[in-house]
């Protein structure tokens, strides 16, 4: 017999079955909203035009192909240290931060997970309730128990921080706390500036681990304003771990561009942290592909191309906020009664709508458009064009 024949079919992603269903939708006027994806305004993933001027350049002086470090383009590291940390950080300076060149945020998350099993066997990861799904998944993987910590609070449409921080209050020592450092998946539901600060509290009297996951950067405020949870764990004299992501803000989903840097006590322990994480790296893919990380080096460490991205940057988290309000205020002028003005408030790509399960459905079957049974939408798949058809659909749905 085949050494397969047992093998039991695993569950499907719930997302990608989504998207399968949407492909084979024939009503024309079908929206996508389940993605966590940016569409421009013509429902299209751009190429931003500072990817491509950086991408001639590099095609133009056509770069032998050899390996790359196992930690990846010096230049490409550091331009991650200074967009996460700051350019003035004292850490950098003193030597405190490593960081490695990783495939995409989940490779990160992965590299980083691995390092902590090594690290700390003993421990258990806590991950927000709800939060990106692949977070659980990719910590059970590295061989972790994980369990949640309270976030999302349905009546106020905000994060249950009296129960976050009691629960963090309450953890073993040691425990490994992933935090979204902004634009929080799927809720848009962020901390503020004050709670952070005392997140960081709670981490420190407990000994917690902190882990921040940052996809995000630059869609909610702008790149320093949303690097906020990283500079506040920065000065708190904490050793902690960053993953980070240009899939979204370089709109490079495919080529794979995340890094993972970790905080040490200073020179001399980055020095050996560093070489354990590499063997993770060697024993996992070796070292990582060569051109997502030298386009996004190349346009961050050129201040006209990095100028050119921070408005494109600027120009999308612009095209969501606008899509936040249009949509409220459609759907006002649909007839809705209930107060939708939370939506605005929320941070990102995404909104926890409150639509039920079977609002989902309903939209879906009468409509053609397509969200997460949660009630998650991807406000960047709204466009000018389809704004006023999901808002007169959604009125129909909860009405
Ligand atoms: N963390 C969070 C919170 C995410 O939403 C995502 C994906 N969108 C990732 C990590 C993974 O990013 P990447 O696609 O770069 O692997």
């Amino acid at each position: 017999a085949s050494i397969f024949a047992a093998v039991e079919m695993a569950p499907r992603d719930p997302i990608l079955g989504l998207n399968e269903a949407f492909a084979a939708d024939t009503r024309a006027e079908k929206v996508n909203l389940g993605v966590g994806v940016y569409y421009d305004d013509n429902g299209k993933i751009p190429l931003l035009a500072a990817v491509r001027a950086a991408e001639k350049a590099r095609l133009e002086a056509q770069p032998p192909r050899g390996y790359q470090p196992i930690e990846g383009l010096a230049a490409y590291n550091g331009a991650v240290q200074n967009l996460l940390f700051g350019k003035d950080s004292a850490l950098i300076a003193n030597g405190q931060v490593i960081t490695v060149e990783a495939l995409g945020g989940t490779g990160a998350l992965k590299v980083g997970a691995d390092y902590l099993k090594r690290l700390l066997p003993g421990a258990t990861v806590y991950i927000s309730d709800p939060s990106w799904e692949n977070h659980r998944a990719l910590f059970e993987s590295a061989g972790f128990p994980v369990e949640t910590y309270p976030y999302y609070d349905a009546a106020t449409r905000g994060v249950n921080f009296a129960g976050l921080k009691a629960r963090l209050e309450s953890l073993a020592p040691g425990s490994v706390v992933v935090l979204h450092a902004c634009c929080h998946n799927p809720t848009g539901a962020d901390l503020s500036d004050a709670q952070w600060n005392e997140v960081v509290d709670a981490c420190r009297s407990r000994g917690l681990v902190p882990f921040l996951d940052m996809a995000y950067q630059g869609f909610a405020d702008g790149i320093a304003a949303d690097a906020v949870a990283v500079r506040a764990f920065s000065t708190s004299g904490l050793q902690f771990f960053v993953s980070s992501s240009f899939s979204k803000s370089f709109s490079l989903y495919g080529e794979r561009v995340g890094a993972l840097s970790i905080v040490t006590a200073g020179k001399d322990e980055s020095a050996r942290v560093l070489s354990q994480v590499k063997r993770v790296v060697r024993t996992n893919y070796s070292n990582p592909p060569t051109h997502g990380g030298a386009v996004v080096a190349a346009v961050l460490n050129s201040p006209e191309l990095r100028q050119q991205w921070e408005d494109e940057l600027a120009g999308m988290r612009e095209r969501i906020r606008a899509m936040r309000t249009g949509l409220v205020e459609q759907l006002k002028a649909a007839g809705v009664a209930q107060d939708f003005s939370f939506v605005i408030k929320q941070r990102g790509m995404f909104s926890y709508t409150g639509l039920t399960a079977a609002q989902v459905e309903k939209l879906k079957s009468d409509f053609g458009i397509y969200a997460v049974s949660t009630g998650r939408i991807c406000l960047a798949a709204l466009n000018s064009k389809n704004i006023g058809y999901v808002a007169k659909a959604i009125a129909a749905v909860v009405k």
